[in-house]
């Protein structure tokens, strides 16, 4: 068999206007970053407190390469599990307020690892429409009943618990805020209906570890819920500016997943110097609540003007602001105007978003400045 199917449906993607392609960045992740020889205001990138290119994290990474080296060197079973990887893992429960912590590789792995360890193909599991692709190839590889239900719906998916037969295990799944919208879960009134139907809750904080919360860690805490959840999976990738993911919970789940979760145990374990360095931003978020201020601050001013100006930003409460466009060449087309205005703001289109639905997504981050968002708003005036 010959690969010319590949070139055959690369032009079918182009065609519909949704061929995508790798941009370079020739420095650190920032507010401006340096494409092509030139420095643009960046407004796509999911660092939301500024941390990835932070001194302290840089230093703490350093200082764990220093005393352990680099790679594991076998998976964290075997013998890659090194201080940094259960202090990592005590900062975090003890940030969250649950029994223990456990660290996965990416957000990616954790999804995939968590779901299939709980859920069997008896089981049934509850997934908002909109639910980051990771939850859901998690679900396919648990081979449990998935049971979509409308984006925020909570009566459909009342419908669908009550439908579902007794008997065989059962989970509602969302994320708390959604990444391409913006928008936040209802997360009492699921944690409510998991309840009530017998099912457990997990949640995906990814684009809320860091950003919701008194102390930022997440919806189930700016909600006073986090001992009603019963997985909390994140990310720290995100607003901790790191690599690698989490699970919160009991005790038992931690020993569960160490004992089932496919993609935790046939996994080299995380350089030990990643580990350090999420524990240090762990610790910055924790500790330094003026980053989060300054977050909602900027976010807050960039909804406010952009509403005036009549983007429709879909519902979205959260620093991920996308601006609805509908047309994928359309949105295309705009985000390379913005990037000739020196703005990197990137077009979203299927299979990202549903049909229909191609945006611009912004996301803003404590490290802009007034006069960034002045600009950015400015050049939104001209398109
Ligand atoms: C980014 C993201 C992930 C994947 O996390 P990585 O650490 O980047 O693999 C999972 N879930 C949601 C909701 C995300 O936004």
């Amino acid at each position: 068999m010959n690969m010319d199917f590949l070139q055959k449906e690369l032009q079918d993607i182009d065609a519909l206007g949704l061929r995508r392609s790798l941009k370079i960045l020739e420095g650190p992740q920032g507010r401006s970053v340096s494409i092509d020889g030139r420095q643009v205001s960046n407004f796509c990138s999911n660092d939301y407190l500024g941390l990835a290119g932070d001194r302290r994290i840089r230093l703490a990474a350093i200082r764990t390469i220093e005393e352990y080296g680099f790679g594991s060197g076998a998976s964290r079973l075997i013998c890659g599990n090194m201080g940094p990887h259960e202090q990592l893992e005590e900062e975090l429960a003890a940030f969250k307020g649950t029994e223990s912590a456990l660290a996965y590789s990416s957000g990616y792995m954790a999804n995939t690892g968590i779901i299939p360890a709980l859920m069997d193909r008896h089981a049934a599991v509850f997934s908002d429409k909109l639910n980051h692709a990771s939850i859901i190839d998690g679900i396919i590889l648990s081979r449990a009943r998935l049971l979509r239900y409308p984006h925020l719906d909570m009566q459909a998916l009342e419908g669908m618990l009550k439908t579902c037969p007794a008997g065989g295990r059962k989970l509602i799944v969302t994320d708390t805020v959604f990444s391409m919208d913006g928008d936040r879960a209802p997360l009492k009134e699921i944690v409510g209906l998991g309840r009530r139907y017998g099912a457990l809750v997990m949640v995906d904080e990814a684009h809320a570890f860091g950003v919701l919360g008194e102390h930022g860690g997440g919806l189930a805490e700016e909600l006073g819920i986090v001992h009603d959840v019963d997985i909390q999976m994140g990310t720290l990738s995100k607003a901790a500016g790191c690599f690698g993911a989490y699970v919160c919970g009991t005790k038992i789940l931690r020993e569960y997943l160490i004992n089932k979760s496919r993609s935790f145990i046939y996994t080299t374990g995380m350089p030990p110097a990643l580990a350090g360095a999420a524990r240090a931003a762990v610790q910055i978020i924790r500790l330094d609540g003026s980053l989060r201020r300054r977050l909602q601050a900027n976010s807050d001013h960039l909804h406010e003007r952009l509403k005036a100006m009549g983007f429709d930003v879909m519902g979205s409460t959260t620093p991920i602001i996308p601006i609805l466009v509908k047309d994928p060449a359309a949105a295309k087309a705009m985000s390379l105007r913005l990037l000739e205005q020196g703005m990197l703001v990137q077009a979203i289109r299927p299979p990202t978003v549903p049909t229909g639905t191609s945006r611009l997504r912004l996301t803003v981050t404590a490290g802009h400045d007034r006069e960034d968002l002045d600009r950015l708003l400015a050049a939104f005036r001209g398109l």
